[in-house]
């Protein structure tokens, strides 16, 4: 393809068959395009690429899990929860079988520590289902009228997401993390959290439940005289997430209490495996009202990572953070490599950090930044070899001295 730049030049358009100055028109062989037409096609595909349909016919439960296993590792069940209920999901919505009942739409509370793969796995859905979703944050919102965000703030973030279409904003996915953090104060566990919680609680219930939500277009905040977009809540997905730090105690507390203590005795021993005994009431305990947790009707749990997953966590997924590394060394002519007990220290380390996965790239960019900052400046260098004592004593390797 060229673009004829001589003056005085005119060709027609093959599409509006207008004749064009030869700078307003590209022409290839036997056929012109003129810009005006370019900018009525790209307005017309972008429209196209904006609308969302939910294929449940190629998206069943098990090709999602098998391509977030590509992203995530472990957390099988949280995969399989989230696959099934997010299929399900837009199976109703596609058939427009009519719920009688709002009761019906199964929102997530997903449960477990943090740096483990809660916002993970709702990227990675978004990436591998192109479906619209919001990432929120429950410690910043606040009740409408105080300082902070509005809960309604998360309906217009869906919008922005989805271009202002207010359709496709209506079948979206609105993730809230941190909601442990809105919890409601109680004597019972020492836990600070935000004294509003409640009223967020409620506030975030509505659009939960199903609300006419409005929201200023094009951002902004709002004023009287503005016209809004009328978004129903009624359709969107809810996934919540949170850490839950001390609901071990409660739970423990629950089955001592019930006499359950001989048959739950091996869940109590192994302090993880009491997440698996979570009931709605050690969430009413916690302190999130028993309303909210009612529109929640899903919980899953995300694991603790050990050593081994955090050691897989650095080689095994697409785009892990070992080969984002190694391909910057390779844009310097380096291979760079890291011996198996290298990889396991890193892995100890991050462990030892107890923020999960997080802590996995911080230790790596701490033994790497000298190497990266000394490394484009040397000449010859083939290959860095990274041993368990670069890691352990964060050292030079010879290579580069
Ligand atoms: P959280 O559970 O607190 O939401 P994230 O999902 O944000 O944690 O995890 C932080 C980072 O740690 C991710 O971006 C990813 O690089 C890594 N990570 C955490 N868990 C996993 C996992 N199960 N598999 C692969 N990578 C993970």
């Amino acid at each position: 393809m060229y673009i004829e730049k001589k003056n005085n030049i005119f060709k027609k358009c093959s599409f509006c068959e207008t004749e064009k100055e030869i700078n307003k028109i590209i022409t290839n062989k036997n056929i012109s395009i003129c810009k005006k037409c370019i900018y009525i096609f790209n307005k017309f595909i972008k429209k196209e690429n904006n609308k969302f349909f939910f294929d449940t016919n190629k998206y069943k439960p098990l090709y999602i899990k098998k391509k977030l296993d590509k992203y995530i590792i472990e957390q099988d069940e949280a995969k399989k929860i989230l696959s099934t209920t997010i299929y399900n999901h837009y199976k109703i919505l596609n058939n427009n079988i009519k719920k009688n009942n709002t009761n019906i739409k199964s929102n997530i509370l997903i449960i477990g520590p943090t740096g483990s793969g809660k916002t993970l796995l709702i990227k990675s859905i978004e990436k591998i289902l192109n479906i619209p979703i919001a990432i929120a944050d429950a410690t910043s919102l606040t009740e409408a009228g105080y300082v902070g965000e509005d809960v309604e703030n998360i309906i217009q973030r869906l919008l922005e997401k989805c271009n202002f279409d207010k359709k496709k904003t209506e079948k979206g996915i609105i993730f809230i993390d941190e909601i442990d953090k809105i919890a409601k104060k109680s004597k019972n566990i020492s836990i600070t959290r935000d004294v509003s919680g409640e009223g967020v609680q409620q506030a975030l219930l509505k659009i939960i439940e199903g609300t006419i939500s409005y929201v200023p277009p094009k951002g902004g905040r709002k004023h009287p005289q503005q016209e809004f977009i009328k978004i129903n809540t009624k359709n969107i997905l809810f996934i919540c997430a949170g850490t839950f730090n001390g609901i071990n105690k409660i739970i423990k507390k629950r089955i001592y209490k019930n006499n359950e203590i001989g048959f739950h005795a091996k869940y109590i021993k192994k302090k993880t495996n009491l997440y698996k005994k979570i009931e709605q009431e050690d969430l009413i305990k916690f302190g999130l009202i028993p309303e909210f947790i009612g529109r929640l009707p899903i919980i899953t749990k995300i694991n603790k990572l050990n050593i081994k997953s955090l050691r897989n966590i650095l080689t095994e997924p697409k785009n892990s953070i070992i080969s984002y590394y190694k391909y910057l060394f390779k844009l310097e002519n380096i291979n760079l490599k890291f011996t198996e007990n290298s990889l396991k220290e890193i892995a100890y380390k991050a462990y030892k950090k107890k923020t999960g996965a997080r802590g996995l790239k911080n230790i790596l960019e701490n033994v790497l930044k000298e190497i990266m900052y000394l490394v484009p400046s040397k000449k010859n260098i083939k290959k860095i070899i990274i041993n368990k004592n670069i890691i352990k004593k964060k050292i030079i390797p010879k290579e580069i001295l």
